[in-house]
């Protein structure tokens, strides 16, 4: 304060100082648990797009993700062998678990320990290969997927790997790499589900014999949990419960709070094995318990030191595997329906013709492909940045939220496009599964409803704002003065950032953002300049809620909600943009970037609009409607003519259908769905122009009862066509037959 010039002395007096009284009284206080998840993982690009003004440069220089040499042979050898081994209606239908064999060539072969180091004998893979494992496994059978996803996600090893003391790492992780443990995280308890930081399971600190020693120091934990992933197979058991200490055996605080532990499931008193059905998914989940179990302190994850740090341990962690296991799942789910319903589109006919011709048909396909080019690209930057050591946590929320959500809308759409053939189950549907799979990913990591409307802006509005974290941090220094001038210089900081950002939402929203400077070349400039614009307005929106709504925006889940989708569509569609140049802008992938940036923006368009029709400060919404829509709305969905363009990708062999559909299992054979879709959909290729030939030969002749056959047999007399013609002709429909049956069983199948 002493070195101060008096007109900054003025203004701390006068100006900062009444604001940052007011500010203290209307913010409303934070619990441990909020402050704790809002400190986890970091800012990285969702930061540039909180400012008003993202440097394009900084994310073109961002280098596209690599599998390296072994994570690559990993891929073809390993997993391709596992997806072979996979049968998936036997796992969902007959035996409603992995076979043996399964479980032990995952075990085998590292599939649990793709997080662990080398030094401990895991496969230490990066964020893209563990990506590229879930997703490629997830085509073949989510069951098997999310068997693969659970001990590399969030769950004992990772916790051990981040906070475990040397003893723990030594003794554990060497045993999860070969698979002689199956871990399993618990945190869900019935009380507790989305609240999970009001679980009500707790220990007690008090002394006991325990292996022959007398008087250990440990705890007696009671416990009941459910939903536990793996937990009624689990020789290792993750548990989070609340730590109390009454007699004082540990020191003068009675309520530790959250703390994690390892406990053996063969521990006296530790009850798993029953098993909950989710969805026909069979992958093993179910409740476990435990009565006054006792257990010594240092079965505490990270030992005494850890004690009371779970809840910090726990959303510090949830960073990486929200951005990776269900993102690859809901990819998996993107791509196999880009691939095979796209193939089934085209070799499916009625009224004579492919019914992915039909426009309405066209709309379900260009979402298809269109969310998966979308989802395909988010995922990918994601994983690239946590490879590069960033824990964007506001980012693994919109990853988690949209990707899944877009899982949704797509499967939604394969199920209507193969109609019967989707609904009827059996180990032809490729579909059925993953419909059901759905709902389960919305669920959990962070259930969807409450990730959109609470987390993504939430975190992100105090975390990637570039100055609010920095109010928020001042106000909470100890030393007055300190206090008051970091105060002081962030809030002047973000008086100039509201102004530039109200002058050029209004000045980008008159010009057509036509005078945003970046750089590039079209399709992928023009989209950033549109971004940066929105972008400005999503800045001016976000402080004109607060500044209204004050603490209140908090409990206002539908503002907060629209303004988490608005940055949402920023992420995705840079993240889009940024995919397509690093493919080299190639020109038949054109009609997907120009799909999904029209999509991202008009969906950003629709967000900021709802919000301004809701935010309850009338004048205000009136004032910043003017600013920043001058013009009125001008973004439009993609047109019936680009949904097309991305709607015939799907239907067509090219190298951009390739590129979609990368990562996906496809098996080599003319025995399973895919396989046969696959070369049915080459054959019904190949057969085109004979068939064109035939039909237009054949335009107004009455076929008899032997249908096809007979159209052949005359077009072959009139020479509309060649033997080689015929051939490919019936080749193409035998195929199309096999391909169209359903499955049926026994009246006494069970
Ligand atoms: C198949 C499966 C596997 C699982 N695996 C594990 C596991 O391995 N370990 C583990 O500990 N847990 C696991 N879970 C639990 C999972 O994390 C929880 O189901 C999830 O946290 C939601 O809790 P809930 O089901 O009790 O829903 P609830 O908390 O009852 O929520 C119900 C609805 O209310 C919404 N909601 C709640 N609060 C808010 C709010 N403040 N604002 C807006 N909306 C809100 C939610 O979004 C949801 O839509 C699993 C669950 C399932 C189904």
């Amino acid at each position: 304060m002493k070195e101060s010039s008096s007109t900054t002395i003025w203004r701390l007096r006068w100006i900062t100082g009444p604001i940052f009284k007011l500010f203290k009284r209307v913010t409303p206080a934070m619990s441990q648990t909020e402050r704790e998840a809002l400190e986890a993982g970091n800012v990285w690009w969702d930061g540039e797009l909180f400012s008003g003004r993202p440097k394009w440069g900084r994310l073109r220089k961002v280098p596209p993700p690599k599998l390296t040499t072994e994570e690559q042979a990993f891929l073809d050898g390993p997993v391709e062998t596992l997806c072979s081994m996979i049968d998936d209606w036997k796992i969902t239908h007959k035996d409603y678990d992995l076979s043996p064999e399964v479980w032990q060539y995952l075990k085998d072969n590292g599939f649990f320990s793709m997080i662990i180091p080398e030094e401990y004998g895991g496969l230490a893979f990066s964020a893209l290969a563990h990506s590229e494992v879930v997703l490629k496994i997830s085509t073949r059978s989510v069951s098997a997927a999310v068997t693969v996803m659970v001990p590399n996600s969030l769950g004992p090893g990772k916790l051990l790997l981040e906070y475990g003391t040397e003893d723990q790492k030594n003794h554990y992780l060497p045993r999860l790499a070969k698979g002689e443990e199956i871990p399993c995280f618990a945190l869900t308890s019935p009380h507790a589900g989305s609240d999970a930081g009001a679980i009500p399971d707790y220990g007690i600190v008090c002394k006991q014999d325990f292996n022959g020693e007398k008087d250990v120091i440990g705890m007696r934990v009671s416990w009941d949990k459910r939903y536990i992933t793996l937990g009624p197979v689990a020789t290792l058991l993750g548990l989070a419960f609340k730590l109390y200490d009454p007699e004082h055996l540990l020191g003068d605080e009675e309520d530790l709070g959250i703390t994690l532990a390892l406990i053996p499931t063969d521990t006296p008193g530790v009850n798993i094995g029953r098993r909950h059905m989710p969805l026909n998914m069979m992958f093993m989940n179910g409740p476990n318990s435990g009565n006054d179990v006792f257990m010594p302190l240092d079965w505490i994850i990270g030992g005494q030191d850890r004690i009371g740090q779970g809840w910090r341990m726990l959303v510090e962690c949830l960073t990486d595997g929200r951005a990776i296991s269900l993102p690859a799942l809901s990819v998996g789910a993107g791509k196999l329906a880009s691939r095979g319903i796209g193939a089934y589109a085209r070799i499916r006919r009625q009224f004579k013709l492919p019914i992915g011709k039909f426009e309405g048909v066209e709309e379900a396909l260009a979402r298809i492909g269109g969310y998966t080019y979308m989802m395909d690209a988010a995922r990918l930057l994601t994983v690239g940045a946590l490879d590069r050591g960033e824990k964007p946590s506001v980012i693994s929320a919109i990853v988690k939220y949209h990707l899944t959500e877009g899982m949704r809308k797509i499967v939604n759409d394969a199920m209507d496009i193969q109609a019967g053939a989707g609904i009827c189950l059996g180990p032809r549907n490729i579909i059925g599964r993953v419909y059901q799979a759905v709902p389960i990913s919305i669920t959990v990591e962070g259930a969807n409803i409450l990730t959109r409307t609470m987390i993504i802006f939430g975190q992100g509005a105090i975390r990637s704002h570039p100055y609010i974290f920095k109010e928020l941090e001042a106000m909470g220094n100890d030393d007055p003065d300190a206090s008051l001038e970091e105060f002081d210089r962030a809030l002047f900081g973000h008086i100039g950032f509201f102004f530039s950002n109200t002058f050029r939402s209004f000045f980008h929203g008159l010009t057509a953002s036509l005078f945003v400077m970046v750089r590039g070349k079209r399709p992928v400039r023009r989209y950033h300049q549109q971004l940066t614009r929105i972008s400005a307005a999503f800045a001016l929106m976000t402080d004109l809620a607060l500044m209204t709504l004050g603490g209140s925006l908090k409990r206002k889940e539908k503002l907060s909600g629209r303004l988490g989708d608005v940055l949402s569509y920023l992420y995705l569609a840079s993240a889009s943009l940024k995919h397509f140049e690093d493919n080299g802008c190639p020109k038949e992938e054109q009609p997907l970037i120009h799909w999904v940036s029209q999509h991202c923006l008009y969906k950003a368009q629709n967000a900021l609009h709802g919000l301004l029709q809701n935010l309850p400060n009338r004048p205000v919404a009136w004032l910043a409607r003017f600013i920043i829509f001058p013009l009125g709305r001008h973004f439009s969905p993609p047109s019936d003519n680009l949904g097309h363009k991305v709607a015939h990708l799907l239907i067509t062999p090219s190298e951009a259908r390739d590129r979609l559909t990368k990562g996906l299992y496809i098996p080599d054979n003319n025995t399973e769905t895919l396989g046969k879709l696959e070369q049915g959909f080459n054959k019904v290729i190949t057969a085109d122009h004979a068939e064109k030939k035939l039909y237009r030969g054949m335009k107004g002749y009455k076929q008899n009862y032997n249908g096809l056959d007979d159209l052949i047999e005359q077009g072959l007399k009139k020479n509309v066509i060649t033997e080689e013609d015929a051939k490919l002709i019936r080749e193409a429909d035998k195929a199309r037959t096999d391909i169209i049956q359903v499955d049926d069983f026994a009246p006494d199948y069970k």
